[in-house]
């Protein structure tokens, strides 16, 4: 009697406990791999369940009874949040038919790219994004409106100061483009014509940013000892987001050539402090030794390539400029580390492309500045211009305020490998980060920064940009050599609930969306 009595209560508690574990339908359902959120948390075993765009399950799906119309086996690997890249040069890419999937970007397990940085990028902003919305795109997108296109359209390649009614234009455009949808405003104040715009100028144009709920991002003044020098340029983005009063975020943060090396402590220490200040101080990094950009970027100073191009010619062809020109082109080399350092690595040149800036000296019979010059007047090329040391890399990269970003472009092969690179070289091989810590800057905090809302971590209720990688294959492919070598090892990338990349291959899907803060 009593043994019955006893098992008609374990009968009624198993019925009890039956509602809480009721069957759950889930669209797909990620099982038997090891968690890496996206929080910084340790990693963990688990299953993450999806249904349409939206993560809806997490846990141990045969104790929570999940059934699913798909089942992706993930034993051996790692299931983590799709990475959120904060600066791209991809608006080129995802408006063209050929690329608009963002190959590039999804091999590595990024499914949320931003463009239009370094005050790059079209003035209408609410065009862009309708091509994108209307064609579709691989990966979710989301834009700053530049500073050096919006003086770019209004002073042209002066570099005076704007009149009032030039500044009211200006505004204007600012406006104008965060209400088409940008998350932000993004200067290029190394690059002419953003350099032409005095800090009490870029003050006001990040007010109306400001105003309107965005950040600001900066590829900075000064990388380097150019100008007012890498440390004055952090005091600049940082005198910036506190007297507009709106979020700063450094892009591609570094120590560029032989005169800042080492200086990675002196600026952490300036943000760390703006923080402390209760500031909205972030950046984000690229783990390469080497920049990109142009020989012309490079090697010329500002005051040369005021008025464009036809004025550069005709200095360069007056005796006494051009001497000028060519001293400070050399003061420039000497900076990044001479010309041994500056890799041809786009162009359409081919008897110049791969080779190194002294290598085509000597083929010329020319010093290497005035191959330089040559190389800037038949039209400019890309370089890879090696001007980092690892030491200040690893410095920036271990802090809890900087992201990962690629800052890709052609003819650089973090546009293809940024973010494996940093887990095959900085996680399992190097051991500078953790693999949470990894993840962690290349996910949520980005999210944060850029004010992505359910982006970046792994959780019910997020969206679903979820990667599935294999630890052990997972890297970086592309090279100097072969910049365009599609990285390794993402088995499985979701871009808002839909597989995107299936069994290490792309199957057609243009799931991204336009993203705002
Ligand atoms: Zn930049």
């Amino acid at each position: 009697m009593r043994a019955n009595l006893l098992l008609r209560a374990a009968l009624a508690g198993a019925l009890w406990a039956s509602p809480a574990l009721a069957q759950q339908n889930v669209d797909i359902l990620i099982r038997g791999g090891t968690i890496v959120d996206g929080t910084g948390a340790p990693q963990r075993a688990g299953d993450v369940g999806i249904r349409g765009d939206r993560i809806v399950f997490m846990g141990d799906a045969a104790a929570g009874r999940v059934t699913a119309a798909r089942t992706i086996d993930a034993t051996g690997m790692i299931v983590a949040p799709g990475f959120i890249d904060p600066h791209t040069h991809t608006a080129g890419d995802l408006s063209k038919p050929q690329t608009k999937a963002n190959l590039a970007y999804l091999m590595q397990g990024a499914t949320t790219v931003v463009t239009n940085n370094d005050g790059g990028g079209p003035i209408d902003i609410g065009a862009q994004l309708a091509t994108w919305k209307t064609n579709g795109i691989g990966t979710n997108a989301a834009v700053y409106i530049g500073e050096g296109s919006v003086r770019g359209a209004v002073m042209g390649m002066s570099d005076k100061a704007p009149t009032p009614a030039q500044m009211d234009s200006m505004k204007a455009l600012v406006a104008r483009g965060m209400d088409a949808g940008a998350i932000g405003m993004s200067t290029g104040l190394y690059y002419a014509p953003g350099s032409y715009a005095k800090t009490d100028e870029i003050i006001e144009l990040a007010k109306v940013a400001a105003a309107k709920g965005g950040l600001y991002d900066s590829h900075i003044r000064d990388e380097s000892s150019y100008t007012i020098g890498l440390i004055g340029a952090i005091n600049e983005a940082i005198r910036i987001g506190r007297e507009a009063h709106l979020p700063v975020h450094i892009s591609h943060i570094k120590a560029l050539g032989v005169d800042v090396w080492g200086q990675s402590d002196t600026v952490i220490a300036l943000i760390k402090a703006a923080r402390a200040r209760g500031q909205n101080v972030g950046a984000s990094q690229y783990p390469y030794t080497a920049s990109g950009t142009s020989v012309g970027a490079s090697l010329l100073p500002r005051w040369a390539e005021a008025g464009g191009r036809d004025s550069l010619r005709a200095r360069a062809a007056e005796p006494a400029t051009r001497a000028r020109l060519v001293a400070d082109m050399e003061e420039n080399m000497r900076r990044r580390g001479g010309a041994s350092t500056l890799l041809i690595s786009a162009t359409k040149d081919t008897s110049i492309l791969g080779k190194r800036l002294d290598a085509i000296a000597r083929q010329r019979g020319v010093s290497p500045v005035e191959a330089g010059l040559q190389i800037i007047l038949a039209g400019d090329a890309s370089v890879a211009s090696f001007n980092m040391k690892d030491s200040d890399i690893e410095n920036f990269m271990v802090q809890d305020f900087i992201s990962t970003d690629s800052d890709g472009s052609e003819g650089h092969p973090r546009k293809y490998g940024t973010f494996p690179r940093i887990l095959r070289e900085y996680v399992y091989t190097k051991h500078v980060l953790t693999l949470p810590q990894a993840v962690h800057r290349s996910s949520a905090l980005a999210a944060e920064q850029l004010g992505l809302v359910d982006r970046g971590t792994l959780a019910t209720g997020k969206f679903a940009d979820v990667i599935v990688f294999d630890p052990a294959t997972v890297a970086d492919r592309s090279t100097y050599e072969q910049p365009t070598l599609l990285a390794a090892g993402m088995q499985y990338v979701l871009v808002n609930g839909v597989v995107t990349i299936d069994g290490g291959a792309y199957r057609g899907a243009l799931a991204g969306r336009v993203l705002h803060r």
